[in-house]
């Protein structure tokens, strides 16, 4: 086939949508004004249930499926030399428990209509087409997030993976791979880095849209920082106790709320910090706790701010345990440094888009991604298309079907790119 006849090649976006429509189903969540989201937490049921339809897919068109022993999937599209790495595309299916429809499914389908795309057209790429599904990116039930593909890179080992226990159940991680069926025999890490890696993502965020811009370049993506806290005070009676007696660990964790939000204003620029978790025990009316459990989230594409954003959270827990007379015991529940994408890569996605005839924008990843984990074996790049109101995590979260069309568009064209020999 032509060079000119490979450049006008375009996906079936109605093809890629029904599958996504059909996908978000699988754990489907109803919202009182007609948003459908999706609750497909890693290693449940539904997780397992979206498994099975992605890798039914893939069996459906020819691919070789193949799933390792931290549960990734990854189906290969033979090329005209199997011999050389693949380029691989992928992303996640599991979900935050109020997910939407699009985060992580996208990139995993659109590697599929990718791969259809090219079979209906009869093109055979010289390398391979890989389309990757990785384990618990979210990691919402099992902590690290992008747990799989960190394993995947020979990041985390695969036993203290199989080790980590979820935070909902309690359940073991390699007990629940084993339950739904997806304890695999391919090794992992991985034998082989691919050739080239790219990922089709939601932006989870409100730029595109604001911008006007169909097509974001990823430059790279932010370092990510959890801590959880542990408030441990003198849990009391709240009418007998007088305030100047009291060790209030509630006191403490409103303090670091207002805190983290003020360290976010004094770094600027980028600084992000969010606390989203906050437990109060035992939780009653008329009873000052005797411990709150809460996590920081802090993020920053300066390896050295975001470090200085950990210190000075650091240093406030303890001016704060101090004043008040409680324990503040911390715990990394996931770091991160910042990763800067393949320049040409990112050049690629860019050229792409922009001879599809899309507004480009460059803008690093406020949210983790397991393109990050690759970027550490082979160059790596993604692609974002606009979130509605910038929702993401939200059974409200939406992307135009136009919008999809144009991402999986760059996504093709970039992977004809990447598979020539
Ligand atoms: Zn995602």
């Amino acid at each position: 086939m032509s060079r000119a006849t490979a450049d006008s090649l375009r996906v079936d976006a109605s093809r890629l949508w029904a599958r996504l429509e059909a996908l978000g189903e699988i754990g489907a969540v109803h919202g009182p004004n007609g948003e459908r989201g999706c609750a497909r937490l890693a290693l449940t049921d539904a997780d397992r249930d979206g498994r099975d339809l992605v890798v039914r897919w893939m069996t459906d068109l020819g691919m070789a499926v193949s799933i390792d022993a931290v549960g990734n999937v990854v189906a290969v599209h033979a090329g005209a030399n199997d011999e050389l790495a693949p380029v691989m595309v992928g992303s996640h299916i599991d979900t935050v428990r109020t997910g939407g429809r699009f985060d992580g499914n996208l990139g995993v389908l659109a590697g599929l209509e990718v791969v259809e795309t090219l079979i209906t057209a009869g093109v055979v790429t010289d390398r391979p087409v890989a389309v990757a599904v990785f384990t618990d990116e979210e990691g919402a039930r099992f902590q690290p997030d992008m747990l799989g593909s960190l394993v995947y890179v020979g990041g985390m080992a695969l036993e203290d993976a199989l080790d980590v226990r979820a935070a909902d159940d309690g359940a073991r991680l390699g007990d629940e791979l084993v339950r739904i069926g997806y304890a695999g025999p391919t090794p992992c890490p991985a034998a082989g880095a691919p050739h080239r890696y790219l990922e089709l993502h939601i932006e989870q965020g409100p730029v595109l849209e604001d911008e006007g811009v169909a097509i974001g370049v990823v430059t790279g993506v932010q370092g990510i920082s959890w801590t959880e806290l542990t408030i441990t005070g003198q849990s009391a009676h709240a009418g007998t106790t007088p305030m100047r007696l009291r060790h209030d660990p509630g006191f403490v964790a409103a303090s670091i709320t207002a805190g983290v939000r003020r360290i976010a204003a004094e770094l600027g620029g980028t600084q992000v910090a969010t606390v989203g978790r906050c437990e109060f025990s035992p939780n009653l009316v008329n009873v000052i706790p005797a411990t709150v459990t809460m996590t920081v989230d802090l993020r920053n594409t300066d390896e050295a701010i975001l470090q200085d954003a950990e210190g000075r959270l650091a240093h406030l827990c303890a001016t704060l345990a101090a004043a008040e007379g409680v324990a503040v015991a911390q715990r990394t529940l996931a770091r991160f440094e910042p990763v800067a994408f393949d320049p040409a890569m990112v050049d690629l996605v860019e050229a792409t888009a922009t001879a599809l005839g899309h507004r480009t924008r460059r803008m690093p990843s406020g949210a983790g991604h397991d393109a990050q984990m690759l970027a550490r074996v082979c160059p790596t790049a993604m692609i974002f298309v606009p979130s509605v109101n910038g929702l993401s995590h939200n059974i409200a979260e939406h992307t135009e079907p136009e919008h999809i069309a144009a991402g999986a568009d760059v996504l093709l064209q970039a992977v004809l790119a990447c598979a020539s020999a």
